[in-house]
């Protein structure tokens, strides 16, 4: 049973997270680096180039790479401060069991023999899919396609699902309906052309703070821009238009807005009858969504709902851009869907200049989601319940179709099946669901339950302390490999030192796992490019066409945007010209959306809408920047956002603690009474652990078709406790 083998408190002393500084007098004072190396930022899917320098072969700071063309050199506080995870006094040295007062050391080899041993175990009495696999996704493309060939090929179970299904996978799903791929639209150069550009549940300037630059570029020009957001973020605070929408109303606002556009005589005829079908359907649909009839369920009043729709209209060329604000639901992919219909219904998409792009979160959102990490896809992004696809893949993998596992569960599914007892063991890679999954108690409930887990990380994350085995692996600049950006650029992660102690890059760990569960012959690789030489040469003709794509001509052309089916071929930056979609037929798909309540709406026991989500100091989990001191000093500790409506009538004052409650636990925390939110709404940040885990508070309620937590609606009430 995987439960915590000490304290926290003894896991804390031990492992972290501590704080790490740069030691008195700077880096700097140590002399002249040794080389810089030209990489990119471990975090956001922005993955801005920046230049890791190096001293006696460790990472002591960072320059501005200002030739590579995405952001030219600017970083945010993150990239700017990452080079202080390296070199780290919590960094994972040794391998790890688990002993009667902690964790002890073992050497490598009785670490993976024990961890084959037991997983073998497993699956002989259980079956294969009573082991699961959860990998990350901030891992190369190497790397993710790696960890789905080790859980089909030798482990031999379905269940392998990645933490993208937190992020993009809304995203992804609604693409992949409407346009027939999964991939941003545009690059993010058509953002600083574009004449209007209508952002959807994004806090850009602190979540993805690079695209704000390519914003600014374009207001420079005179571009108008309308934020959607519950929250005056710091990119609506510069707005044409603000429509502060009701958390969980997003797709009734889409549709109200396209109602208008209707009215208006916006729509693009000819296009709708050139390059989409379906249209009639979705007219019908909004013919019941006038902006009047709608203003109190989206708490925008309608005069305004009609603004953005003019404004729409008469730019010639926009951009629409959304990201997890509308997609963290339990309706996350009717929300994109919406968002689609509009940009499609007014032909603005394909052109310089105008079109639609998601933003995705995590380091490698995009590129650790096409090539088979996720439970319901191949590498190349095929489908896994598609016989061609997997026929493809079998041969290439030199085993029977009917040998390659089917659909499994998604990462939540998947700790609800261990919670239900039928998956015993567990294999994660850079996962930290004890902070990132709704419900922690639940969560927690579940990783105990475990016969087995194993656990690769490069810090003892939160979840990794109830681990019975712990291998240390790899941050992204002790090793090779490639990522792909949120503009679908795929890019050279290059290795700037090599892992301290005993620890290994994730790869090789992976592989030595396969030689001893049997099938180390499919796992020969001598190097990330050999993995990515098979990656690339696999996706040959699926949708994510990877295999014009050389680590050459990445370097030659800072980036190849895919797909790049042959080796002659620039790359794709920009989808969809000329009207074609991805679909068989050429034509993009509108779906008709009815909007739906939140899975957990307010009542008189809890009346406040609770919404979660980032802070530009940190990260995701906060396994990596909750150790980084100055990130931490910039914003230590969750607080809870409320207008000074709301802190008036519960008598709370700023900074006074609180308990905000929901259904499954509280939280205590202070709060922060701010202009900036919807007085119907709170905001907690969610990345930290434990007492402090905005996951306590969350619902565990999921989108049907991706599988995504509903983070940005919960239920709560709150009861203030002492004052400032
Ligand atoms: S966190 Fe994102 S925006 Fe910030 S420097 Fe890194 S990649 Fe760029």
């Amino acid at each position: 049973m995987a439960m915590l083998p000490c304290s926290s408190e003894q896991l804390i002393d031990a492992f972290g997270p501590h704080l790490n500084f740069e030691p008195p007098g700077g880096f700097a004072a140590r002399g002249t680096p040794d080389r810089a190396v030209e990489t990119h930022c471990c975090f956001c899917g922005q993955q801005c180039g920046v230049k890791l320098l190096v001293k006696d072969e460790k990472v002591v700071g960072v320059e501005p790479w200002e030739e590579f063309p995405f952001n030219r050199g600017k970083l945010c506080p993150k990239g700017v401060k990452r080079y202080l995870q390296n070199n780290h006094p919590d960094r994972l040295l040794r391998p790890l069991v688990r002993s009667g007062r902690g964790f002890a050391p073992v050497g490598w080899d009785e670490a993976l023999d024990l961890v084959a041993e037991r997983l073998a175990r497993i699956q002989r009495h259980h079956g294969n899919d009573a082991v699961a696999v959860l990998g990350g996704a901030s891992l190369t493309n190497e790397k993710a396609y790696l960890m789905g060939k080790f859980a089909r090929l030798a482990l031999r179970t379905r269940h392998i699902d990645y933490n993208g299904r937190l992020c993009m996978v809304s995203a992804g799903a609604g693409n992949l309906k409407a346009f027939g791929i999964d991939r941003a639209a545009n690059p993010w150069a058509d953002i600083a052309a574009a004449d209007l550009i209508m952002v959807l549940g994004s806090n850009v300037s602190e979540c993805s703070p690079i695209t704000t630059d390519y914003i600014w570029r374009a207001r420079d020009r005179g571009a108008r821009l309308i934020v959607v957001d519950p929250r005056l973020t710091p990119i609506a605070r510069t707005a044409d238009l603000f429509l502060p929408v009701r958390p969980g109303r997003d797709s009734a606002l889409l549709n109200a807005i396209l109602h208008a556009v209707i009215r208006l005589g916006g729509l693009d005829l000819d296009f709708i009858a050139a390059h989409t079908s379906g249209f009639d359907a979705l007219r019908q649909t909004v013919e019941g969504y006038a902006p009047e009839r709608v203003e109190a369920l989206v708490g925008i009043p309608a005069a305004r709902i009609i603004e953005a729709a003019a404004l729409w209209v008469q730019a010639p060329r926009t951009m629409l851009l959304h990201a997890r604000g509308i997609e963290h639901h339990t309706k996350g992919v009717e929300n994109v869907l919406a968002c689609i219909n509009l940009v499609l219904a007014t032909g603005k998409i394909g052109k310089p200049g105008c079109g639609y792009a998601t933003i995705t979160g995590q380091g490698n959102g995009q590129g650790a989601r096409e090539h088979g990490q996720r439970c319901n896809q191949l590498p190349g992004a095929r489908d896994i319940e598609h016989p061609a696809h997997r026929a493809v893949v079998a041969e290439r993998w030199g085993i029977d179709a009917d040998e390659l596992p089917g659909k499994g569960a998604t990462a939540p599914q998947i700790l609800e099946k261990i919670h239900g007892g039928e998956i015993r063991g567990l294999l994660s890679l850079c996962f930290n669901p004890m902070v990132s999954l709704p419900d922690a108690a639940f969560t927690r409930a579940a990783l105990e339950r475990l016969e087995l887990f194993v656990a690769i990380d490069f810090f003892l994350s939160e979840t990794a302390r109830h681990a019975d085995v712990v291998l240390p692996g790899s941050l992204q600049e002790e090793d090779e490999g490639t990522v792909t950006s949120a503009e679908g650029r795929v890019i050279r992660i290059r290795q700037a030192v090599q892992p301290p102690g005993e620890a290994r890059q994730d790869w090789r760990i992976i592989c030595a796992l396969a030689e001893r569960l049997g099938r180390g012959a499919r796992f020969a690789f001598q190097s990330p490019r050999e993995i990515f030489d098979e990656l690339r040469a696999l996706s040959a003709g699926g949708v994510a066409d990877y295999s014009g794509i050389t680590y050459e001509k990445i370097e030659r052309q800072m980036g190849v945007f895919w797909p790049c089916p042959t080796e002659a071929h620039a790359g794709t930056p920009r989808l969809f010209e000329g009207g074609r979609f991805a679909h068989p037929d050429g034509r993009a798909r509108f779906h008709a959306v009815e909007y739906r309540p939140p899975a957990e709406d307010v009542d008189e026991a809890y009346p406040i809408i609770l919404t979660t989500g980032r802070v530009v100091s940190q990260f995701l989990s906060g396994t990596q920047t909750r150790r980084i001191g100055p990130l931490v000093d910039q914003y230590p500790e969750p607080r809870v956002e409320m207008h000074p409506r709301l802190a008036a009538r519960l008598g709370i004052a700023d900074g006074d603690r609180v308990r905000v409650i929901s259904r499954r636990g509280e939280l205590r925390l202070a709060a922060q009474v701010v202009q900036t939110i919807r007085p119907d709404t709170v905001f907690i940040p969610y990345h930290w652990p434990g007492e402090q885990s905005a996951n306590r508070l969350t619902v565990r309620a999921y989108d049907p078709i991706s599988g995504i937590p509903e983070f940005k609606v919960a239920a709560v009430r709150i009861e203030r406790l002492e004052a400032a």
